[in-house]
């Protein structure tokens, strides 16, 4: 499988600094044999995904609403983000989770929201530290998977553990493939061949120095990159390491 690197911007940027860092990813990406996708913050999409146009690379928003349009002031909606250049959506994301309350449903109504636009949704999955301490990553995963997805998925998994993410930590890459093989095998019992050919991306503190080691692992087909996709360099390192 072709993997794909993922940036993550989240809630970082000017409109100036976006335009740069896109520049310069581009301007890096050439000659690549990896998939590149990079999700600004909303008021950035419209901008990066213009930047993009024609470039092998995928325009994707942090999140969508549920509905297709309506009165929910300060959301954003799936069409919206097909409308102005994005093609991925990040849902689900242990972020959101936790400062917005998004549950399971909430993100699988978010993940039909998408598909029904065409919009490739990124669902985001992982435990936090309590619950690997307690030995209940595994169970943790497959009833996210379990509930987050809608019947019909096309789109990708992202496996973040929570303590992972921006704090420098990584689980063992055994740990790492372990959960990768779990998903794997959630998404063949229950989705079939596309089960098999779903990208499965690992996230949380993947850097250059660590990409190489976590991107070889079976089941890991690409990478979910946060703090790393802000810097280009470091980016297209693990873009390289792919
Ligand atoms: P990080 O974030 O790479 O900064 O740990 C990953 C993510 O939250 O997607």
């Amino acid at each position: 499988m072709r993997p794909l690197i993922a940036g993550n911007w989240k809630m970082h940027g000017t409109l100036r600094e976006a335009a740069s860092l896109a520049e310069a990813v581009r301007a890096g990406a050439a000659g690549l044999s990896v998939d590149l996708l990079v999700c600004p913050p909303f008021p950035y999409i419209h901008l990066v995904a213009a930047a993009m146009l024609g470039q092998p690379m995928a325009v994707g928003a942090q999140d969508c609403h549920a509905a297709a349009k309506g009165a929910h002031t300060g959301d954003i909606s799936a069409p919206m983000l097909r409308d102005v250049g994005a093609t991925h959506v990040i849902l689900g994301h242990s972020e959101r989770r936790a400062d917005h309350g998004e549950t399971d449903a909430a993100v699988r109504a978010k993940a039909e929201a998408a598909l029904a636009v065409g919009l490739v949704p990124v669902v985001c999955v992982g435990e936090t530290e309590a619950q690997r301490l307690a030995g209940e990553a595994e169970a943790v995963v497959r009833r996210q998977l379990a509930e987050s997805l809608p019947d019909s998925f096309a789109g990708i998994i992202a496996y973040e553990p929570v303590w992972a993410i921006g704090t420098g930590r990584t689980p063992t890459e055994a740990d790492i493939a372990a959960i990768h093989a779990t998903i794997r095998e959630a998404l063949v019992a229950r989705f079939g061949a596309s089960g098999q050919a779903t990208r499965i991306l690992y996230g949380g503190s993947m850097k250059p120095g660590n990409a190489k080691a976590i991107l070889a692992l079976p089941h890991v087909d690409g990478g979910l990159v946060g703090g790393a996709s802000l810097v280009a360099a470091d980016f297209l390192a693990i873009a390289q390491a792919a």
